[in-house]
């Protein structure tokens, strides 16, 4: 049964106080909070077999080989991947877009399309800028209806055999809206385009199924979803990660080095080059354990039930507006109160223990749609309560007689 007290027992950081108030976390889109049983795997790492992978012939080096290529085995498993070398560990999402955007510099040619989302996160829109100025493609967009959903037929209407990749989220950070990537897949499948899935802000809430849902291309962060940050993962579909270039060469990446030639290490060394972050890619498996112990649908009817709880007593709030109203959403309710700017909104809540982030949330294009200059965004997880939901609300109605 999921029991939010005993779950909240997990998270050390959610027994301390700011500001002399208890900590109320709701920038979880940012990243999410590490449980002991993550904190514990990472320590263990350093305490106990601290050491070099894939090199050693010595036990701590096999250990840690071995620990780290489980977790790419968890991760393969989690999301449903054929291969576990379709698993590329990265640092996060941001490295998984650049390594799949470099690699298409060497396969488009001018006057190719791409499309992209216009409420996609900054990391999933300027990697393939950069790619465009360096191959003449042209990048296309998907617009947003006033509620935050993509206008799917204008998208429908974008496709062309020009088309060679659409990139957009599963889920939306400054929106929360969950994204039709099935319908999208298969659209754009139908013209011969590949299709690139941003599940940095899905992967915390939604499993994706690679295999059934025919992605090409899945990328995530682990620090979304209870894991540390600076690793993440690329999942790619094994003929389409060996037509794509290496992205670092190094060591690792190599499969025989000398000054007249070099040749690449197979799936999944090619784009692993150098010292990965082993601590980070075993707690990446930790993690993914920790939220299946849980179960991913406890957690989503738990986060949808603070996202009806928040959204209802939010509208309460005079002169309070909310952006992102899709039917499929997560627990992420971006606002604004009147004309008062989000930041100061923000540091008051600060000053009383509530963590929200104010801004553009790296979506600025979502910012300019709706002509504003950010938003306040509460963003909850499984671990989250509706008691701090009223302690956020109590806060709101201060800040208003304050600064109105
Ligand atoms: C957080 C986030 C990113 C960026 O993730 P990094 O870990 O900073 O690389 C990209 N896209 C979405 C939708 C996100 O929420």
């Amino acid at each position: 049964m999921f029991d939010v007290n005993n779950i909240r027992k997990d998270f050390p950081i959610l027994s301390r106080t700011v500001n002399g108030n208890p900590l109320v976390y709701f920038d979880n889109a940012a990243t999410s909070q590490t449980p002991n049983q993550v904190i514990e795997v990472i320590a263990d790492y350093y305490r106990n077999y601290n050491s070099n992978i894939h090199r050693g012939v010595h036990t701590l080096s096999q250990e840690a080989t071995d620990a780290y290529e489980a977790a790419r085995n968890k991760i393969k498993t989690h999301f449903n991947a054929a291969k576990a070398y379709e698993i590329i560990l990265t640092s996060g999402t941001t490295h998984s877009i650049n390594i799949v955007a470099s690699g298409y510099s060497e396969i488009l040619e001018e006057g190719d399309e791409l499309i992209v989302s216009a409420m996609e996160h900054h990391s999933n829109i300027v990697p393939w800028q950069m790619l465009c100025e360096r191959t003449g493609a042209i990048l296309k967009v998907i617009p947003i209806t006033q509620s935050g959903v993509l206008e799917m037929n204008v998208f429908e209407a974008l496709l062309s055999e020009k088309t060679k990749l659409v990139f957009v989220n599963h889920v939306s950070n400054a929106l929360g809206t969950v994204n039709p990537i099935a319908e999208i897949i298969t659209k754009a499948h139908s013209v011969g385009a590949k299709v690139l899935i941003d599940g940095a802000q899905a992967s915390p809430h939604i499993k994706a199924d690679v295999q059934a849902l025919d992605i090409d291309y899945y990328v995530t962060s682990a620090h979304k979803l209870c894991g540390p940050t600076g690793v993440g993962m690329l999942y790619g579909k094994e003929e389409l990660l060996n037509t794509l270039p290496p992205y670092q060469g190094g060591g690792e990446m190599i499969a025989e080095v000398t000054f007249e030639k070099t040749t690449y290490a197979d799936l999944p060394h090619k784009f692993e080059a150098g010292t990965p972050n082993i601590a980070g890619g075993i707690a990446f498996g930790a993690a993914l354990d920790y939220m299946n112990g849980i179960g991913f649908e406890s957690v989503a009817a738990y986060e949808h039930e603070l996202l009806e709880y928040a959204t209802s007593k939010l509208k309460e709030i005079e002169g309070l507006k909310i952006y992102g109203e899709a039917p499929q959403k997560t627990a992420v309710v971006s606002f604004n109160i009147n004309e008062i700017h989000p930041y100061d909104i923000g540091s008051i809540l600060d000053k009383l223990g509530i963590a929200v982030r104010t801004g553009h949330h790296c979506a600025q294009p979502v910012m300019d749609f709706y002509k504003i200059p950010g938003t306040v965004r509460a963003s909850f997880s499984f671990y989250n309560t509706k008691e701090e939901i009223d302690l956020m609300i109590i806060a709101l109605n201060r800040a208003i007689q304050m600064l109105q």
